[in-house]
């Protein structure tokens, strides 16, 4: 484990890794989203239809009773008017429409084999037995009436002897009787306790089912919550990873491009391999243009800088505060004439060498023609005359020492000191024209420019 921490820790995380676990973590989490929002879903559903049931069987077993207390109404209507329209009304509630019969059949349908269920059948029975009392009470009107016309169901009703003796009053006051005693209301209040009855089992039932439901509801929606918040938090971590992994290492890697350095090696696996890559090829490309540079710059044969090189120094300098030295090989090419080409290079290194070696690492010294040289002195004053004049003495004393075979030689060299308002140009030409003074006096000298040298210039 520490091995495996240890290795991200030095080749960071792979990207390609990463994205695939984040992409099957997103994928299973959106899969137990899914999940969990049908299952709250679900749970809502069968609490509202848990509650829908519970209305509509009330409302089922209140038809029953509202049938129930139509036929005792009409009954008694019947009873106490005479009149045939209630009747016929109590018998078309009995025989057509039956809206009892259909309660029971809708709550057979919805809850079968239930105790709300068996009270409203209960309730059913109360109520026929409750019929037969009001068929006899509405036989003993017909009778009275002398009304034949007597309804299918109450043919079966046979009346007493005793009460067939009654008179046409005894008999109505009979049916009236019979219909409101208290007989009667007990009956009829067996038929609304049932009802009652079923209506407390309904509820019973219907909050059982609702808390069943409610518990299911709340531990589905705890577990959407609980995902929720862990995705929340997945996407922070996404969010981070994506930034630390990729987005940061990308600007920190444009910023640096920009200001033309390597790369820091940051980020994922990926992004460490691109910067190492790219800082190797930098490191190589850079290598290359210092070296072209640098060809580019200098003199091949002494290692000083050449033309070129001296033109984008003189560019560079401050030149209110450099002097101008150049300096000429006397009689160089008697040189080349008697000991040939090659020795004449190594007099030309030789002289290279004795400059460099008596001027600062600050100064710059160039070989700007075949046995021509300028060194630059930066950094110095009027004052620096008789510096100059004690270096010239000194480098002619070295070049005249003959220890290492090579053949002496001396340099004659014109100077311009610094002076405001004076470019590179000027300052090279001033040094020329004092260059030429000297040669035109014995050479293996120093002169330094002065206005009236300018009648025996030269152009170089
Ligand atoms: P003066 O004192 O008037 O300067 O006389 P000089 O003989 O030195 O004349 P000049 O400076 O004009 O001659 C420079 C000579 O340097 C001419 C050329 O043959 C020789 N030369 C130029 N480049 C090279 C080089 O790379 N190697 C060698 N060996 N000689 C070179
Ligand atoms: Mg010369």
């Amino acid at each position: 484990m520490s091995g495996w921490v240890e290795r991200i820790k030095r080749e960071g995380l792979s990207l390609r890794l990463t994205f695939l676990i984040m992409l099957i973590i997103s994928l299973g989490m959106t899969v137990c989203l899914l999940v969990a929002s049908f299952l709250s879903f679900r749970s809502f559903r069968a609490l509202s239809d848990a509650t829908d049931t519970y209305i509509e069987l009330q409302n089922t077993a209140q038809v029953l009773l509202n049938a129930s207390d139509y036929l005792t109404e009409e009954a008694q209507c019947y009873t106490v008017l005479v009149d045939r329209v209630h009747l016929d009304r109590y018998m078309d509630e009995a025989l057509v429409k039956k809206r009892r019969e259909k309660a029971v059949e809708a709550m057979q349908e919805k809850l079968p084999e239930s105790d709300a269920l068996d009270e409203l059948k209960k309730a059913m029975q109360d109520s026929v037995a409750l019929m037969d009392r009001e068929y006899y009470a509405m036989l003993l009107v017909l009778t009275a009436k002398g009304d034949n016309d007597i309804p299918e169901p109450m043919r079966e009703v046979t009346l007493s002897d005793k009460d067939l003796a009654l008179s046409r009053g005894g008999k109505l006051a009979l049916a009236r009787t019979m219909m409101h005693d208290s007989k009667y209301y007990d009956q009829k209040n067996m038929v609304r306790r049932d009802l009652e009855n079923c209506l407390e089992n309904l509820r019973v039932g219907t909050h059982a089912a609702q808390n069943g439901s409610e518990h299911q509801m709340k531990t589905d929606l705890t577990w959407l919550m609980i995902l929720v918040i862990l995705q929340s938090l997945f996407l922070i971590l996404l969010l981070w990873l994506t930034t630390s992994l990729g987005i940061n290492p990308l600007l920190t890697a444009v910023e640096h491009i920009k200001k033309d350095q390597r790369l820091p090696i940051v980020g994922a696996n990926e992004f460490r391999y691109l910067a190492g890559t790219y800082n190797k090829m930098y490191s190589a490309y850079k290598k290359s243009i210092d070296n072209l540079s640098f060809k580019a710059s200098h003199d091949e044969l002494t290692g000083t800088y050449n033309r070129s090189g001296f033109d984008l120094i003189k560019g560079s300098v401050d030149l209110s505060t450099t002097a101008f030295l150049l300096f000429d090989a006397d009689k160089f090419k008697s040189v080349n004439d008697s000991f040939g080409h090659e020795v004449g290079d190594k007099v030309l290194k030789k002289i290279a060498r004795i400059l460099v070696e008596h001027f600062r690492t600050d100064d710059y010294v160039c070989r700007i023609g075949g046995d021509e040289f300028i060194v630059l002195m930066v950094h110095v004053k009027q004052e620096v005359r008789h510096l100059i004049e004690h270096k010239v003495v000194q480098i002619n004393r070295d070049l005249s020492d003959i220890s290492d075979n090579v053949p002496p030689i001396t340099l004659s060299a014109g100077v311009c000191l610094c002076e405001d308002g004076l470019n590179a140009d000027q300052m090279l030409h001033r040094s020329d024209i004092a260059l030429y003074y000297v040669k035109d006096h014995g050479r293996n000298d120093c002169c330094f420019y002065r206005q009236d040298m300018e009648h025996v210039s030269k152009v170089v």
